[in-house]
């Protein structure tokens, strides 16, 4: 605008600008209230919010406090749990390191993860053995710094052997010696998670102990055998001239003597052979002290063993009068297997002493088959007696050395308090057991038990049959058991049996049906024999007459006088009764043989040639002293060398041979005669001091056929002869 527009068009634009103005203003004005209200309406919100979230923050702080808190009871926690665990891994590491024997463990890897101080020692010099490294290298170590005795092997052959093992599925020990004279044994172990785990055991004092044991064993197993053999020696230099003494001895009781001398020198035979059957008790427990009782199993006859040792302690039971009776079990198979001579041993100590300790009754031997094992058959053997028993608290202590139940002051009896020892130890030995049974007064029954293997390819049995002939048999005995034990065994033969004790119930049983056999026992005593025997052959002479003695001499002439179908030794054997039934019925007088062979009784045409070998003067002096009233002819060799030449000269009917001689011993001369073609089948007797088991079993082993021990009795050769002569020779009985 300028100076010339007019004023008051000037002035009606200034009121327009000023009124736009206020309109503007008004504007503003109400804008800014507008605006105001929303602020305020915002600032409202935002108040409601901030409480809101102080509410929250409040909240959340409380939380994070009591976070807080538990954060530092976790970390306490925490702490303590690491502390614990320092403190098991230092007690571990402590424990471990306190082991004497080497720990150490590797993982998968076969890298060492710890191992202890033991186990470290060895490799002390070598910084790099610490946890880290490699088994193998742990081996290469030992090898190439000749830390171990390699043996043949080089470090690398020795190092994959050792690393070889590692890998077997079963990881073996291994002992290893240390050149520093230590040895360990190593044994290593696989675990679960893959690792291994190593155990080095000092193992240096027990192999010192071990060697020194061995030594110790060595020298003690010289020492025993240095004292069997002084015993063996000491027995035969006792027995020699214990032979003397006995021998001698003996044959002064067959000179004219009165009753006073008579008496003494039955005591030195009584004491001479007492003395030689302790030296066998000692020497037999002296060798079975060692630990040795060796046993030999070969086929044999049990039922003819029993009875070999019952014939030969029978004479001393007839003696005391007791009768000896054997129950055999008749379902036994014939052979069996086993050691027979420590069977024989066993049967003599108990039989011995049932006889010893009996004064007046029976002494029953029974054998029973209890069952089948898997080998063979489980025989129970008891010798029952009616002697002065054992009381019931000694009876526990009898099977221990030296122990005798009489007390010293009043004993009857001889002994050494060894032989049921020894007999315990036989059994045991054989995997048996033995027992006692006894009442004081009564008598005392012991047992025992075996298992015997069976003999195969054996002859069998021969059938247990009678002839149609005998059906019906008589018995006359007193003895109620051995009577119930025949009429048993006929019963199963379906044998119609009558007993009878007295001559009227023999008379009865006669009257009404006359039986095929009498069996008779010569050791009646409410009958005479002879009478019996006289009404059998006068009422019944088809009858025929079984005659069942103790003494086949002294009754002999009966024999003959009644014509005895058979006459038969006792304690009698089933077997040989059995075949004396099954015989033909001829009126031959027969006597049949302990081995079960008949034998036919025909007189000799001239002497018995008898071969005897032996280097002592006084035991050829007491040999043909005991034959001087035989019908013999005697030729004496003074050692083997000899021995052989005479026998191809003069060829004897019966050799009897000492086993220890000069020159040429009797084994080797045994050997010479069985190489020749008389010597094959003639018998030879070996005569010996040896008491010893192994020593009879070498003898027979050489060829001969028995053995008779020194010191010689009179009625052992006689029953040698007997036994083992031509049957044309006859001798007489004790
Ligand atoms: P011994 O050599 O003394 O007979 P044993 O060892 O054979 O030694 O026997 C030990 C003891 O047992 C005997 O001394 C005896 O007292 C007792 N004894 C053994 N058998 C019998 C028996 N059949 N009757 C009674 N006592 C017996």
């Amino acid at each position: 605008m300028n100076a010339e527009t007019p004023f008051p068009e000037r002035l009606a634009r200034e009121r327009r600008a000023r009124l736009r103005a206020e309109r503007l203003y008004e504007q503003a004005q109400h804008d800014l209230r507008a605006m105001n209200d929303h602020l305020r309406a915002h600032a409202f919100e935002l108040s409601g919010q901030v409480i809101a979230q102080r509410k929250e923050l409040g909240e959340i702080k409380r939380h994070a406090d009591k976070l807080e808190d538990v954060n530092s009871q976790v970390s306490q926690d925490l702490q303590l749990a690491h502390f614990e665990i320092d403190r098991a891994n230092l007690r571990l590491r402590e424990a471990i390191d306190t082991l004497q024997d080497g720990f150490a463990l590797f993982d998968a890897e076969q890298a060492l993860i710890l191992a202890n101080k033991a186990y470290l020692s060895v490799f002390h010099n070598f910084s790099e053995v610490r946890p880290g490294i490699r088994y193998a290298r742990l081996l290469e170590v030992c090898a190439h710094e000749k830390l171990v005795e390699l043996g043949d092997l080089s470090p690398d052959e020795w190092v994959f052997k050792m690393l070889g093992r590692l890998y077997q599925p079963q990881i073996q020990p291994i002992e290893l010696h240390f050149t520093t004279g230590v040895s360990v044994r190593l044994t290593d172990r696989r675990v679960a998670n893959g690792d291994y785990v190593s155990l080095v055991s000092n193992i240096t004092d027990s192999l010192r102990y071990q060697a020194e044991l061995r030594d110790a064993q060595t020298r003690a197993e010289a020492a025993v055998q240095a004292k069997s053999a002084f015993l063996a020696n000491m027995s035969h230099e006792i027995r020699t001239p214990m032979n003397g003494v006995v021998g001698m001895a003996e044959l002064l009781t067959e000179t004219a003597l009165d009753d006073e001398q008579r008496g003494y020198a039955q005591t030195i035979i009584s004491s001479g052979q007492a003395l030689v059957s302790i030296i066998n008790d000692i020497l037999d427990f002296s060798k079975m002290d060692a630990g040795k009782v060796p046993l030999n199993p070969t086929v044999f006859d049990l039922e003819k063993t029993i009875h070999e040792v019952l014939s030969l302690l029978a004479p001393t039971a007839r003696n005391k009068h007791i009768e000896l009776i054997l129950d055999y079990d008749i379902f036994l198979p014939a052979h069996l297997m086993a050691d027979y001579g420590r069977i024989r041993q066993i049967l003599t100590n108990l039989v011995g002493n049932a006889i010893k300790l009996t004064e007046t009754g029976y002494i029953l031997v029974r054998a029973v088959g209890i069952g089948t094992s898997g080998t063979g058959h489980i025989v129970t053997i008891t010798v029952e007696d009616t002697g002065i028993g054992i009381d019931p608290e000694d009876q526990g202590r009898i099977f221990t050395e030296f122990s005798q139940v009489e007390q010293t002051a009043r004993r009857r009896y001889e002994g050494t308090g060894l032989g049921l020892a020894i007999t315990q130890r036989i059994v045991t030995q054989m995997g048996g057991n033995i027992w006692v049974d006894s009442e004081p007064g009564v008598g005392s029954c012991f047992g025992f038990t075996l298992d015997l293997a069976t003999a195969h390819d054996m002859p069998a049995p021969e059938a247990q049959e009678l002839p149609q002939d005998c059906r019906s048999v008589l018995l006359v005995s007193d003895h109620l058991i051995s009577r119930d034990i025949l009429a048993r065994h006929l019963k199963t033969l379906s044998v119609n049996v009558m007993s009878a004790t007295r001559k009227d119930t023999v008379r009865r049983h006669i009257a009404t049906s006359p039986p095929d056999f009498a069996i008779i026992d010569q050791d009646l005593t409410e009958s005479d024999p002879r009478v019996v025997m006289d009404k059998l052959v006068e009422r019944c002479p088809a009858t025929r007459i079984v005659l069942l003695c103790s003494n086949l001499s002294e009754i002999k002439p009966d024999i003959e006088r009644h014509k005895v179908f058979a006459a038969l030794r006792k304690p009698v054997i089933w077997r040989d009764l059995l075949a004396a039934l099954q015989k033909p019925a001829t009126r031959s007088i027969s006597v049949p043989e302990p081995k079960g062979q008949e034998r036919v009784i025909r007189p000799a045409m001239r002497k018995l040639r008898v071969l005897y070998a032996e280097d002592n003067k006084v035991n050829r002096l007491v040999f043909t002293k005991m034959l001087k009233n035989m019908d013999i002819e005697l030729h004496i060799a003074e050692n083997g060398r000899i021995a052989v030449e005479l026998f191809n000269r003069l060829a004897p009917d019966i050799v009897f041979m000492d086993v220890s001689m000069p020159e040429m011993d009797g084994r080797e001369a045994t050997h010479h005669i069985r190489a020749t073609p008389a010597g094959k089948t003639v018998p030879i007797i070996a005569l010996t001091a040896h008491a010893l088991q192994e020593e009879i079993a070498h003898m027979l082993e050489a060829g001969m056929n028995a053995m008779l021990s020194k010191p010689l009795k009179k009625s052992e050769l006689t029953a040698a002869l007997r036994d083992h002569a031509p049957p044309e020779f006859t001798f007489p009985e004790d």
